[in-house]
């Protein structure tokens, strides 16, 4: 088993840096390839050898090697991030391949959208609507007799936030509804979970904002969902079956 740990996390490694490049370039309706990376302050290209996930970054000290700008920090740490997950979903489902080909495929998405809703507000259809499709597939392909489960799961997730996102302006919007029904489409009767966790952490988060700013500005400071759902996807992904099996026991 931990001999699988290091392919997964160099591969998480090398993903993660070309989620860098979707989340920084497809909000902006540019191409994924080409131009290849190059410096946003003084547009040198980035050689392949300064290019190396987190590696080059901490070589260079978070600086461009032409004209010392600085890179964000951030940059690294989505490579990171991205390696750990794809090491924790080898880890966990090591030995049932339609969850680790899902589990993979819905990290790599989930970094993006996370990122993207982040930074503009936005959950685009461009990045949901192939995670749906490719979903379908690679559910129906692996594991026929799931298909059905994580269909209900993903209509029933949707419709949930449907309602809400049309009827209350500026809280959820149709993209959350969206990003749901994707997790159910990944996560079958797990979605439960994945929504719960980004409920109450969304929540928490909420009312720290308050705290710390007083009720007027922290309600007004608007965070988007999709980050919470995100951190529920990955959640339910890694221990979805067991929060709801504890959940079932439970009541
Ligand atoms: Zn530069």
């Amino acid at each position: 088993m931990p001999l699988a740990l290091l392919p997964a996390t160099l591969f998480g490694l090398l993903i993660g840096s070309f989620l860098n490049v979707v989340a920084h370039r497809l909000p902006r309706g540019e191409s994924l390839a080409t131009p290849g990376s190059h410096c946003p302050s003084c547009a040198a290209p980035v050689k392949p050898w300064d290019n190396i996930p987190v590696l080059s970054w901490l070589l260079l000290r978070g600086r461009c090697r032409s004209c010392d700008a600085p890179i964000a920090a951030r940059y690294p740490i989505v490579e990171t991030v991205t390696a750990v997950l794809f090491a924790a979903v080898v880890a966990v489902h090591l030995h049932d391949t339609t969850m680790l080909v899902l589990g993979l495929v819905l990290v790599a998405f989930l970094v993006p959208i996370a990122l993207i809703d982040l930074d503009h507000r936005l959950i685009l259809n461009k990045l949901t609507g192939p995670a749906a499709v490719l979903a379908l597939v690679l559910g129906t392909a692996l594991d026929p007799g799931g298909e059905v489960e994580r269909l209900i799961a993903g209509a029933a997730a949707g419709g949930a936030l449907l309602l809400p996102s049309l009827l209350v302006p500026g809280g959820m919007g149709m993209g959350d509804a969206k990003l749901v029904a994707v997790l159910g489409l990944y996560l079958g009767r797990g979605v439960a979970a994945a929504f719960l966790v980004a409920f109450v952490v969304g929540t928490l988060v909420g009312l720290a904002l308050v705290l710390r700013k007083g009720m007027a500005a922290g309600r007004k400071t608007a965070i988007p969902f999709g980050p919470f759902l995100a951190l529920g996807g990955v959640v339910g992904l890694l221990a979805g079956d067991e929060l709801v099996d504890v959940y079932l026991d439970a009541f």
